[in-house]
């Protein structure tokens, strides 16, 4: 076995960067072709093993190639894959088993829309269905946030310079401050406030900047802004503030969903429900499905009123509804939160020594390890090292934050305690000695 990358992954990163569109990010920053996946484990071309600490960006939440989902899957590509959306029963058991694990206040009076394959093009059927309840086209986001690339959800991602080039796009589009504890020196409440002050500014702020608004699209924890989460009240202050100006609260679960947080929805930790809730990634355990669940009240659309061709693939409905029973059947909500704290436990030890490490964040198996200089800047630089170090170790990290900064930890939720413990320590290790 070749310490990675070997030459098999040099050879294909190469072809794939002289035949695909330079826009394939991932191979510049972990240049390594895979082959296969199992659990926690992934296997590259060359026959090295890695801990897998990304999921695919919280995809393989019941592992790779989980044998309960893929063996549903399979069956069902074998069966029907396709069929437009008529009536199939993997998809009313799936809108059936969504419903018994939807948040509280829409448990039994709700709707899903499903989707495409992908988060975007969940999000991009929100801002339709805020608009179309409301007769308005004011979008508020945060800052920090992101929601896809597709131009609507694009849109409402936090602006940076990757967005610059298109812009303009939705034109009728407010980012509010979001509250991020670690990088502000105000106490919680403080910060809860002054995000919640912004927000009610452009919701009452009918005729100003902002035209009426259709709703409020928030990430109860900002997942590629860099697991930041937010204090209490923040989610419960924005709820009230909906209700006040009688506007949706859009609570995106693309990433938080699925249990990644310990809980089947990040707003499940603020005792939030929220009226319009895309979800993704997790949701078809890598096969491709989004969906969008919302309040009763808010299905108004005529019939083909959001629709399309790929509105629902079989084999991935059924791996969704195989996925909730595996992470039901299995406890991993539970084993998410102990084994996250775990995790957090041991980084923060680190964090007491190490100047570097500014900060350990997180909710369940969706972590954040925030790097800093010398002066307590961002450190991106430093970033890039320790994940260098890291994949040549076995340990596959993600990156993230505003300033691509921040470590970000997804594992799958079937992680091991023996497999994290073991990647932590590399992870620990890489920054220890990029630090020394
Ligand atoms: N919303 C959130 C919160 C996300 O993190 C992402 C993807 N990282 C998206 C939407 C878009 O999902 P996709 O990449 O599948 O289009």
């Amino acid at each position: 076995v070749d310490s990675p990358p070997g030459p098999k992954s040099r050879r294909l990163v190469r072809k794939q960067r002289d035949i695909e569109s330079s826009a394939a990010l991932y191979p510049t920053d972990i240049p390594i072709a895979f082959e296969a996946g199992r659990g926690a484990t992934l296997k590259d071309v060359d026959g090295n093993l890695y801990l897998d600490f990304f999921a695919g960006i919280g995809v393989l939440n019941v592992g790779h190639a989980n044998p309960y989902v893929t063996e549903a899957a399979t069956e069902q590509l074998e069966t029907l894959p396709h069929s437009l959306d008529f009536p199939t029963e993997p998809r009313l058991e799936l809108i059936e088993t969504l419903d018994e694990i939807a948040p509280p206040g829409l448990r039994g009076n709700n709707r899903v829309n499903f989707g495409g394959p992908t988060g975007s093009d969940a999000v991009e059927a929100t801002i339709k269905l805020a608009k179309y309840n409301t007769g308005n086209d004011g979008l508020i986001a945060f800052r920090g946030s992101f929601h896809g690339e597709t131009s609507g959800a694009f849109s409402l991602t936090a602006d940076t310079k990757y967005k610059k080039p298109y812009t303009p796009l939705l034109p009728e589009v407010q980012h509010a401050r979001y509250p991020y504890p670690f990088r502000e020196d105000r106490s919680d409440d403080e910060l809860v406030e002054l995000a919640l002050e912004e927000v009610k500014e452009l919701l009452g702020d009918r005729y100003g900047a902002m035209s009426n608004p259709a709703g409020v699209w928030v990430e109860p924890i900002q997942g590629e802004g860099g697991t930041v989460v937010p204090p209490n009240g923040f989610l419960q202050g924005l709820r009230d503030l909906c209700d006040d100006y009688d506007v949706p609260l859009i609570v995106d679960e693309v990433q938080t969903g699925m249990g990644r947080t310990g809980e089947w929805w990040g707003s499940n930790h603020y005792d939030v429900t929220p009226d319009i809730m895309p979800m993704a990634k997790a949701l078809g355990s890598g096969l491709p499905l989004s969906g969008t669940m919302y309040s009763e009240e808010l299905d108004t659309w005529e019939p083909g009123g959001h629709t399309g061709t790929f509105r629902g693939f079989n084999p991935a409905m059924r791996a969704s509804v195989r996925s909730i029973e595996y992470i039901r059947h299995h406890d991993l909500l539970e084993h998410a939160t102990k084994l996250g704290a775990r995790i957090r436990d041991r980084l923060r030890e680190l964090e007491a020594t190490n100047p570097h490490v500014g900060d350990v964040r997180g909710k369940g198996l969706f972590i954040g390890v925030e790097l800093v200089d010398e002066d307590g800047k961002p450190a991106p630089e430093l970033l890039a090292d320790v994940r260098t170090t890291c994949y040549e170790n076995g340990v596959l990290v993600w990156a993230g934050g505003r300033d691509d900064n921040v470590v970000r930890l997804l594992p799958p939720l079937v992680m091991t305690e023996e497999q994290a413990d073991t990647g932590i320590s590399i992870l620990i290790d890489a920054i220890e000695t990029s630090t020394s």
